[in-house]
């Protein structure tokens, strides 16, 4: 089947084609989309991409951070403001992919992919979808629960708060083959402390659940609890709860399951 590409200028003629258009793929960087042109996949006929410069925008400088879902993991790396992300960043697949993932590409990227937004969900970010009527947003938790339903919605960005002290922000891969591989878990925490106590933390895993989640068990167990190995221990011992993770090549389920407590505590207490 031919399939046909389509250039617009702005965010909203691009949300507009993906909207009328039922075999219509939305084009970021094209790691995975033109990976599967390239397999024979024919449950799409029209390309769409745009050039509209809002796609690709950074605003890095402030508290509330803002990023066009086009801009790429490269970009990302590039940005001195943005350096608590390099680690998520950097776990994505080799230079040569990450000069072209985008963001909003990796909120849509299946099992085992999608390391980039294990953090945006720790960060709490909202996405920003477009459409011919203008720009709506949601959380990207919500986001995340519609994901199967929204393949023909445009994300135009993301925002969320800079971390007021960076080192609250943790971020580890575990893999099977190193450095580079598809996670065996992914998990990314904000713990920030006041007085010596762990106030609003966020954690969220990836490949224990069909998309990212929110590990909110372990969340509530953070609350209030300093930062050291007994402080932690009721947390730890809630790392699997609400999980429901696949079992692949990489690792069972169960073994995902054993797992994720011990990775939570070593990137709890800065051990990874
Ligand atoms: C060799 C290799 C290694 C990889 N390693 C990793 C890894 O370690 N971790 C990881 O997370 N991922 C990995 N990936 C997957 C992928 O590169 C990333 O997830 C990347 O961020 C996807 O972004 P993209 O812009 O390339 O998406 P695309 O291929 O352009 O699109 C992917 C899907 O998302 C849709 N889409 C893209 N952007 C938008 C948008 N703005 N609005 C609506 N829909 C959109 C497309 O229509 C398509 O369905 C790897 C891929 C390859 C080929």
């Amino acid at each position: 089947m031919p399939l046909q590409l389509r250039t617009t200028d702005t965010l909203s003629e691009a949300a507009a084609l993906l909207a009328s258009e039922r075999a219509a793929r939305f084009l970021g960087g094209g790691t995975l989309l033109m990976r599967a042109v390239n397999e024979g996949d024919v449950s799409f006929s029209v390309i769409v991409r745009t050039r509209d410069p809002a796609f690709a925008r950074m605003r890095t400088a402030g508290t509330r951070i803002e990023l066009g879902a086009g801009v790429r993991m490269a970009q990302i790396l590039a940005s001195r403001d943005l350096a608590f992300l390099h680690p998520a960043a950097r776990a994505i697949g080799g230079p040569a992919v990450r000069s072209m993932a985008t963001i909003g590409g990796n909120l849509f990227a299946e099992h085992p992919y999608g390391d980039f937004t294990v953090a945006l969900l720790a960060l709490d970010a909202r996405v920003q979808l477009a459409s011919s009527l203008g720009v709506r947003e949601l959380a990207l938790e919500e986001f995340l629960r519609a994901r199967g339903r929204s393949e023909r919605v445009l994300v135009s960005g993301v925002s969320f708060e800079r971390p007021a002290d960076p080192s609250a922000f943790r971020f580890h891969k575990m893999t099977r083959t190193h450095p580079k591989g598809a996670a065996v878990l992914t998990i990314a925490a904000l713990v920030p402390l006041i007085g010596g106590r762990i106030v609003g933390a966020r954690v969220a895993y990836g490949a224990m659940a069909p998309t990212p989640m929110r590990a909110r068990a372990v969340e509530r167990a953070l609350e209030g609890r300093p930062l050291t190995a007994e402080g932690i221990a009721a947390a730890v011992a809630v790392a699997a709860e609400g999980t429901d993770p696949p079992t692949d090549a990489l690792a069972s389920s169960w073994y995902r399951r054993r797992v994720i407590g011990v990775m939570l505590r070593r990137l709890l207490l800065g051990e990874t």
